[in-house]
Formats: C-alpha cells, structure tokens, sequence
C-alpha cells in the first residue's frame, strides 16, 4: 500500500511548518503580526515508555535526595536490593542492582555466549542480547513465535545443542504476548546442557502472567531481569535489576562495577513502597490499550493479542511508509520487524494521545485507501 502525505503534513513532520511560522506571508500586516499557534508537540508512542513518569512520590524522593547527590551513598543499593528481596521471598544474595535492564542484557550476552556457544531467541523479540551476543562472534538463532504470539519453547529447545544463552521475553517486545509459565519452566528443565535461561520481565507488571522468580527461588540455572523503565515511568533515570543465583549473578559482575545515581535508587525505593502503584498503572494501561486494539480491529487491523504497554498491529502494507505517514500527522510511532514488515509496534499512551494516535491513523489509512482505489 502506498501512502499519501498532504503537504500539510509534510510540512509539519520535516520541521518546516515551525520555520514558515516565523515569515511574515504577503498577507495583511495584521495577519503578519497574529501570532501563528503554537505546533502541537508529536505524540511518542514509539519506545514503550510510560507516559506518566515516575510517581509522585518518586519524584519527591529524588528531589529530597538531590542535595546530598555529592556523595555515593554505596549503602542504597543494598537497601534497594534488601526491598526488593523482602517483597519477593528471595535471599538478598539473588539481587543485582543495576543500571536499567539493557545493562544485564548485555552482561548476559558476554558472559554466556561465544564463538562456539549460541544465543537462541525469539523472532520478533528485543534485539539487545542477539546484537550483543552476534558483535562479540556468537552465532545467533532466530526461532519465529508461534501464531498465538507465545515463545516456541520446543524449538527453542531443540535450536542448537552448544547454545550458551536462550533468550525468553515475557511479556514480549514487540508484540506484548505471553507465554506460559509451564512452557518457560519445560524450557528451563529441557534447554541444553550447560546454558543458561536469561527471563526478561521487563513488561511483567503490566501482565497478568506469572514471572518466574519462583524458579528463582528454586535454584534454577536462570536470571531473570526487571527494569524501572517501563511501568514506574522511570526511563530516564536507569535503574533495572537481575535476579539469580549468586554464581550466576557473578557471572554477570566479572565485568565491571558501576555506582549507581542515588537519584534512580531513591526513586526507585520510592516506587517499590508504593504499593498501590502497580495494580493502578496496570488497570489504566489496560483498558486503554484494549479500548485502542478493539478500535483497531474493528476498522479490520488486526493486532496479537498484549498484555504490555505495546502492540504489534498489522497496517496490511509497508509497515515503515505507514509509520512514516504517521510521524507527519504528528504520531510518532515504533517500528516493524524483518520478520513482520507489515506490522508496526506502537506504545500506549494516555487517553488523550491514543485519541490522537486514532485521529492520524484513520486519516493515514484513509489516505493509503484513497491512492490504493485510484491505483487500481
Ligand atoms: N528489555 C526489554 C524487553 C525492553 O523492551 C527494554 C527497553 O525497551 C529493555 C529491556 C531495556 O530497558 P532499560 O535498559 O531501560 O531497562
């Protein structure tokens, strides 16, 4: 499907409308001196992000700590690692703190893959660990996910019996489907001799899908991440966690230390006890994003079903041109997948910017509709 672009938009997405704004045009002198209205700021619906920033009472715990940043403060991240191993019935032993989640991703990707140990993944998933792994000489293993969206632990399984590293994101980036918590612990009880299982949970408290920190618990060969970037709005700040067994975790450390910014630690204590944080951010999230799928499908766009803040829906063309289209009407959207290039991931926002988000896509597919019948 080709896609049309007015001009209009055209000259919003490239920055020239703000530019041609600041011309008097041969009109009056008064039309001149108007002042021209103020371009709506774009929506960014495109890197699963929460749009409401970290809690208030996050934002208060960073401004209180602000004026003593001077100092390290080593002693916060045990207290961080102490919450987090209180609430969730794990040795403070099996807790690492670290700075967001990509930091273990990449970790991971070196200390349990090489030139002769793979790294298995799911195909579309978040790239970080099969970049890393691949830029460091790993052969990489792409397993599609079944049709239901749900990881193919069989296969998984069965990829490559030298796997170092097998890669399950639960839910999943880019599609917000889960799979099962007997499916992951089969893959965990099955995966080949001496790999390890690396959980991402990054999305998990937006799902109702159980994690894994029982296996955790149990001892399992596996490390589970958590990040504070997505439902505690806290991106930005980088704070992330992995969770394993101390042998494991050291695995992970061989690579270097890093303090922390005391800012992210208290933010993130912060958040941790706030209990009612995760059940109301998780409510909001999910009834807009089920508001916005049914929308979807009812304009026949069909979408896999999610339990994240993200969707994969499919624009049934050039998954890249429509996103394109959609940066010019002002919605800037995530991006397809080799694997997928019809479908486009797109982040959940607030009610007000997935209205905007429907305004742009119904003029966008409208458009593409228009230039397709003409076409024809
Ligand atoms: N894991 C998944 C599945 C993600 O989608 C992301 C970011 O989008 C990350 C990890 C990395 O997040 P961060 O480094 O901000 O914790």
């Amino acid at each position: 499907m080709s896609v049309a672009v007015s001009r209009r938009s055209f000259l919003r997405g490239s920055g020239l409308a703000a530019a041609g704004a600041l011309l008097p045009s041969a009109g009056t002198a008064a039309a001149a001196a108007r002042p021209a209205p103020a371009p709506a700021a774009p929506v960014m619906l495109n890197f699963n992000e929460c749009p409401l920033g970290p809690s208030p009472a996050a934002q208060e715990a960073v401004r209180a700590i602000l004026p003593s940043s001077g100092r390290y403060q080593f002693g916060l991240r045990g207290e961080l690692a102490a919450e987090f191993a209180a609430q969730n019935a794990l040795p403070v032993d099996h807790v690492a703190v670290h700075a967001g989640s990509s930091d273990p991703l990449d970790r991971a990707a070196l200390a349990f893959t090489s030139p002769r140990r793979a790294v298995v993944v799911p195909d579309p998933t978040f790239d970080a660990v099969a970049d890393t792994a691949a830029a460091h000489g790993a052969p990489v293993h792409r397993i599609p996910l079944r049709a239901d969206g749900s990881h193919d632990v069989r296969a998984m399984a069965a990829a490559d019996p030298q796997a170092g590293l097998l890669y399950v994101c639960n839910p999943n980036n880019p599609t917000g489907s889960v799979t099962a918590h007997g499916d992951i612990a089969w893959l965990l009880a099955n995966k080949p001799a001496g790999s390890v299982l690396l959980v991402d949970e990054a999305y998990i408290h937006y799902a109702d899908a159980p994690s894994m920190l029982d296996q955790v618990r149990a001892g399992g060969e596996l490390v589970v991440l958590r990040t504070f970037s997505k439902l505690y709005g806290m991106a930005g700040l980088r704070l992330g966690l992995a969770l394993g067994r101390p042998d494991l975790l050291a695995r992970l450390a061989a690579f270097g230390s890093n303090p922390l910014p005391v800012t992210a630690l208290a933010a993130g204590l912060a958040s941790l006890r706030e209990p009612a944080l995760v059940p109301a951010r998780k409510r909001e999230n999910a009834a807009v994003r089920d508001e916005t799928i049914a929308w979807l499908a009812a304009r026949g766009y069909p979408c896999l079903p999610s339990q994240a803040n993200c969707f994969m829906v499919d624009v049934r063309g050039d998954g890249a041109a429509f996103a394109r289209a959609l940066a010019a009407e002002g919605v800037v959207v995530g991006r397809s997948w080799p694997v997928w290039p019809q479908r486009v991931r797109v982040t959940v926002g607030t009610r007000e910017e997935m209205a905007r988000f429907r305004d742009a896509f119904a003029q966008v597919a409208a458009a593409g509709a228009t230039v397709a019948s003409a076409a024809a």
